[in-house]
């Protein structure tokens, strides 16, 4: 936009002025004319030749000289000016003189036309100054300073239109604020390359805060100096005449821009951003003005640091506030997966990102703008390796992931981060590719022109093209704090698993504890009843032997039913007994082989039935498995016991065998391993409704009359399933209703596979 340029040497050096003054290079201390611009002539009336060599006072009185050098020395090495009356042969003219020294011994004056009606009193000045200053400092925020800056400056001036220009990190820059006549194009949101303005012209805008281009179209003045000038070719980085590079004339010439004002903005001393001006026909702004648009760009450039901190700070504050309300969220929820979901609304501002995939436990959630979930996992895959500190940040994904080039609309910027070490839990944010589209149709150019020398800068279309260029394939920036708000979001997840995982230890000890005094309690409760118990049964007996004659048949019956019913209650609080020991109990735990067990057990069964028609089958030897011998052969005599009591099959049969590959309970599908193995005891009983497959194992329950099936406390089930657990295993039965029933559990393996 300003190629101000340029590459070639000695930009600040170029030997020409500008059309619209004159300049006049003096040697001191003798104020002599050592180089001037070719066209006195037409402005004083005198050639060139004849001035050279000559002191400046036949050119101007004492006493002005006198004012010239005083202000040099009150203000050394600073820009003056003074409207002065210079003696020419074409009568006395009144010019605006701007002069600054180069180094002690030379001083370079510059001549403007001065306006002849001054546009500005001192008291408007003052009036001016005081009402853009108040107007300033109610300015908040950088964006509302910038807007009243390019509006007052266009007030003031009145040029076509004001713009302000950012450079970004890399240099290259964008329109960030504008104020123009109506009928012309935005220019607002425009990127140009680095490029555009070199790094010589960077630094003369750094040193020289303003900068007029009047009329674009000038023919340049050469400078002509004494053959003995010291100063050949002269600096003119701090004058206001230099002529400017036909690169940036022509650049202009494109844009269709007639006269140009430039205003440095600097932040702690750095080429910050500038204010441009442009103007469709030549435009002439008199010193005065200039002063006042330098000064409020000075005034811009003390705020910008600050305004910048409160834009950041704004930016900040609103991040934290989204920050607290999904810590809240997450601190709500039962799950991470579900806390995250929840909190999706939360999670693309949190960072300023179009679009969110949370991937958690193999689940993938898309949010806004994504690509793709299957692309999503892809990505997630390359991603994995290439974490650090749990975080990973690019602006550029297509380069480093050229998949990306897919999605690029999507996915140029990615901010990841890895949630928790073990688990593979990501929350991935996406920004689009920033290149914008622009509507030029208003810049009237011809781009083929531009490629005649292989260059293309001169064309602000072909300038915004290179632009478009450096910046494919990649998104904004992600803002420090923006990274922050991520990391952060790590630690507040990662301080309520914690907080999750301290209340459920809690719980667990609040659980264990609570346990061990229901073991404690059924124990004491139990051993405690038996006493009073056996006294009542004693009792009974007693009168039984002693009274009965003297009680009539009803009386012996019913002392016969309390006998019975002690000896109930007996079995009932032995069973309880034995049912809170096993809670207590330790484990001798050893590798075992059930063959043997099996064997023992089916002895037993079959001299304690008799003649009884029964079978029991094995119909594979099984496998060898870690547990406590005493109490695993507990579940397989209680087992076989119930697959043979509740049958009423004439030829009753019992198969005790387990599974290939270990299965799972239907609603535990987690607790099996590998290394878990699933037996199973089946009957050809009676089998179990299905309401009562879970009912079963509770302590107590049966399903009949105490008089059927051989009677039962309702406990062997509740023992069975404690020692299961107590050996890290489930118990569950599948049966169909007077068919029979197949009790499966698990146990761990006696040896692994290796
Ligand atoms: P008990 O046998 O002392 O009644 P259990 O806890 O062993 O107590 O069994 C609880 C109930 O489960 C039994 O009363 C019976 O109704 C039912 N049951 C247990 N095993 C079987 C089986 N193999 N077939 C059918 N019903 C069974």
């Amino acid at each position: 936009m300003f190629n101000d340029t340029c590459d070639r040497p000695l930009l600040h050096k170029p030997g020409a002025t500008q059309a619209h003054g004159l300049l006049l290079g003096i040697v001191l201390p003798d104020w002599r004319i050592s180089q001037v611009s070719a066209n006195t002539q037409t402005r004083l009336g005198i050639d060139p030749e004849t001035l050279l060599g000559q002191s400046l006072n036949t050119l101007l009185s004492e006493s002005d000289i006198t004012a010239i050098a005083d202000d040099l020395s009150k203000r050394p090495g600073q820009i003056h000016s003074l409207s002065l009356t210079w003696l020419t042969p074409l009568g006395e003219q009144t010019f605006n003189t701007i002069f600054h020294p180069l180094e002690d011994t030379y001083l370079i004056l510059e001549l403007e036309p001065d306006s002849a009606e001054k546009t500005f009193s001192l008291p408007q000045f003052y009036q001016t100054y005081k009402y853009v200053l108040h107007q300033l400092q109610q300015a908040v925020t950088l964006s509302e300073l910038c807007q009243i800056i390019v509006q007052q400056i266009q007030q003031i001036t009145g040029f076509d239109r004001v713009m302000i220009y950012q450079f970004d990190e890399t240099g290259a820059g964008s329109v960030i604020a504008e104020n123009k006549r109506d009928d012309l194009d935005p220019y607002l949101g425009l990127h140009y390359p680095d490029s555009d303005i070199p790094q010589e012209a960077k630094a003369l805008f750094a040193r020289n805060p303003l900068r007029l281009i009047p009329d674009v179209d000038y023919q340049p003045v050469p400078l002509m100096a004494l053959a003995d000038d010291p100063q050949s070719p002269l600096d003119l980085s701090l004058s206001v005449l230099r002529s400017v590079s036909p690169d940036h004339i022509e650049y202009l010439q494109n844009m269709g821009v007639k006269a140009t004002q430039t205003i440095s903005l600097l932040k702690d001393g750095k080429l910050w951003g500038l204010i441009s001006c442009h103007h469709q026909s030549p435009y002439f702004i008199p010193y005065e003005q200039r002063s006042l648009c330098e000064f409020l760009g000075q005034v811009m450039s003390l705020e910008i640091a600050s305004k910048e901190a409160n834009e950041d700070l704004d930016y900040q504050k609103f991040l934290k506030s989204v920050q607290t309300q999904l810590v809240k969220k997450l601190g709500q929820a039962e799950s991470l997966t579900q806390a995250l979901f929840q909190s999706r609304q939360e999670l693309l501002p949190l960072v300023g990102a179009d679009g969110c995939a949370i991937y958690t436990e193999g689940t993938i959630f898309l949010v806004g703008q994504t690509p793709t979930e299957s692309e999503v996992q892809d990505l997630i895959e390359w991603l994995e390796e290439r974490f650090e500190n749990h975080l990973f940040v690019t602006h550029a994904l297509p380069h480093l992931y050229p998949v990306a080039i897919a999605f690029k609309n999507v996915a140029s910027g990615l901010l990841a981060l890895s949630l928790t070490q073990v688990q593979k839990n990501y929350v991935l944010w996406f920004r689009p590719e920033q290149i914008q589209q622009v509507n030029w149709a208003g810049a009237s150019q011809n781009p083929s022109q531009a490629e005649a020398d292989g260059t293309i800068r001169y064309f602000p279309r072909k300038s915004f093209e290179l632009w478009q260029e450096t910046v494919r394939l990649q998104s904004l920036p992600w803002k420090p704090w923006e990274i922050e708000g991520a990391k952060e979001l790590r630690s507040a997840i990662i301080g309520i698993v914690l907080q999750k995982l301290n209340e459920l230890a809690e719980i667990n000890i609040e659980l264990e504890r609570s346990n061990n005094e229901l073991d404690a309690f059924a124990y004491i409760a139990s051993h405690d009843l038996k006493e009073p118990l056996r006294g009542i049964h004693n009792y009974a007996n007693f009168l039984l032997e002693d009274y009965m004659n003297l009680l009539d048949e009803e009386g012996v019956d019913k002392l016969h039913t309390l006998i019975k019913l002690t000896k109930r209650m007996e079995d009932l609080i032995n069973a309880l007994l034995h049912f809170s020991r096993l809670g207590r109990q330790e484990l001798n735990l050893q590798i075992l082989d059930l063959n043997q067990s099996l064997q023992t057990i089916v002895d037993v069964f079959k001299a304690s039935k008799g003649g009884e028609m029964m079978e029991i089958r094995v119909p594979r030897p099984l496998p060898l498995v870690l547990g406590d011998r005493v109490l695993l052969e507990e579940v397989l005599t209680n087992l076989i016991n119930n697959a043979l009591k509740y049958n009423k099959n004439s030829n009753k049969w019992v198969e005790i065998g387990f599974l290939e590959t270990s299965v799972q309970p239907p609603t535990h599908p987690t607790q099996g391993t590998n290394s878990t193995l699933t037996l199973y005891v089946k009957d050809n009983g009676i089998g179990i409704q299905e309401r009562h497959l879970d009912t079963i194992f509770r302590i107590f329950k049966r399903l009949h009359a105490q008089s059927k099936y051989g009677g039962g406390t309702g406990v062997g089930l509740t023992i069975v399933k404690k020692i299961i657990e107590r050996h890290h295993g489930s118990i569950w039965v599948e049966s169909t209703y007077g068919d029979g029933s197949t009790f499966y559990f698990t146990l761990p393996q006696g040896e692994t596979d290796s």
